[in-house]
């Protein structure tokens, strides 16, 4: 059986070149006779898995000196405490919500202090970014929150709020490595790497040293303090080490392309090829205002429930999986992350249309 196109959200599809490379490391990783998955963490080879992947990320998205690269687990969910229990000095903090993960990082983050909803969209089903240019950020609020890309709606901030010079903190899961970035207008930006870097179970945090301290909530268990993983390298513990391997070898993948540029060339290639069609259809329409349409996440819908299932089950069939939407908001989302060949799109593209006339 051939590989499909894998539109899923995540964990999503990675490139095949990678996942062949690791198949043929499966048993004897580079003459050390054993795999990843059963190597020591301490072990020489582990530590240049280690140390390479943080320089391969730190040239890829030009991460200054005086930001902290840390590989952690527990998911993005349990940075949506980490981050409070870690940052809350005054115990204040202001929550942009423009989608479910913002609100459930905005929801977690009130146990543990003053937490102000300071801009919102969730008045037209998450379906813009609110207008950030000039928000009423709390005088004492220690950071402002985004969820940069948003997942289940196929949104993205396309310009970064205006913090009024407090830390930005961004969970950018959904559009990590897709495009260059300015680190040096965030405070802390993290993500999961099972959509667009590797195997679900690493998160990698990127966290500007000052934000760094041991002044965290009281009874911060040692390992959701960032400065344990920041003083012992993400080897406080075992990481997750084979996680961490193949988010290694998507680095690398990400080099020998050009770089985060030449990806966004490619995203912004593939996005419109889709987003062009479903301006033009008669059948599909996308769900999301144009100005705030992500490069990573397209949902769209025909406006009829069945059809949409028909359309989903006919897909699968011609070899285009995972293209039913979140099951918060149905309808149909293509997850198009960087491993997505343009190929895959201009499949669906044609399988849309086929479907187009078949069905209006
Ligand atoms: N944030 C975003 C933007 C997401 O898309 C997701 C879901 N994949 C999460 C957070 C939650 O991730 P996790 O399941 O790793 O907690």
């Amino acid at each position: 059986m051939s590989r499909v196109y894998n539109f899923s959200a995540g964990p999503a599809m990675l490139p095949e070149e990678v996942l062949k490379e690791a198949a043929e490391e499966m048993t004897d990783y580079r003459g050390t006779g054993m795999s990843v998955m059963e190597m020591s963490h301490r072990s020489q080879a582990f530590a240049s898995i280690l140390n390479e992947a943080e320089t391969d990320i730190r040239e890829l998205m030009h991460i200054p000196e005086n930001y902290k690269v840390l590989f952690l687990q527990g998911g993005v969910s349990l940075q949506f405490a980490m981050i409070p229990m870690n940052l809350m000095k005054n115990k204040v903090a202001d929550y942009i919500v423009t989608g479910q993960w913002a609100k459930k990082a905005y929801q977690e983050a009130q146990k543990y202090g003053r937490v102000n909803k300071i801009a919102s969209s969730e008045d037209k089903t998450f379906s813009y970014i609110p207008d950030c240019s000039d928000l009423s950020v709390s005088p004492d609020a220690d950071y402002v929150y985004i969820c940069e890309n948003n997942t289940i709606y196929g949104t993205k901030f396309r310009e970064l709020p205006d913090t009024k010079g407090k830390p930005l903190v961004a969970d950018v899961s959904s559009c990590f490595l897709s495009e260059p970035v300015d680190v040096t207008k965030y405070g802390l930006i993290y993500g999961g790497v099972q959509k667009n870097i590797g195997p679900a179970g690493v998160v990698i945090v990127i966290i500007r040293e000052d934000l760094i301290t041991e002044d965290v909530l009281p009874g911060t268990p040692t390992m959701m303090q960032y400065k344990t993983h920041a003083d012992a390298g993400s080897l406080y513990n075992t990481p997750p080490a084979y996680g961490i391997y193949i988010c290694g070898k998507v680095f690398k993948w990400l080099k020998k392309q050009g770089g985060l540029e030449e990806i966004k060339k490619k995203n912004e290639k593939k996005a419109k090829l889709l987003y062009d069609y479903l301006d033009e259809s008669c059948l599909f329409k996308g769900t999301v205002e144009k100005k705030d349409r992500s490069l990573m996440n397209v949902p769209f819908v025909t406006g009829n429930e069945e059809l949409d299932a028909k359309f989903v089950k006919e897909a699968k069939e011609a070899g285009l999986e995972n293209l039913k939407g979140h099951r918060s908001v149905g309808g149909m989302r293509a997850s198009i992350y960087n491993a997505m060949p343009y190929e895959g799109v201009q499949a669906l593209v044609d399988f849309m249309k086929k479907f187009e006339k078949e069905n209006l």
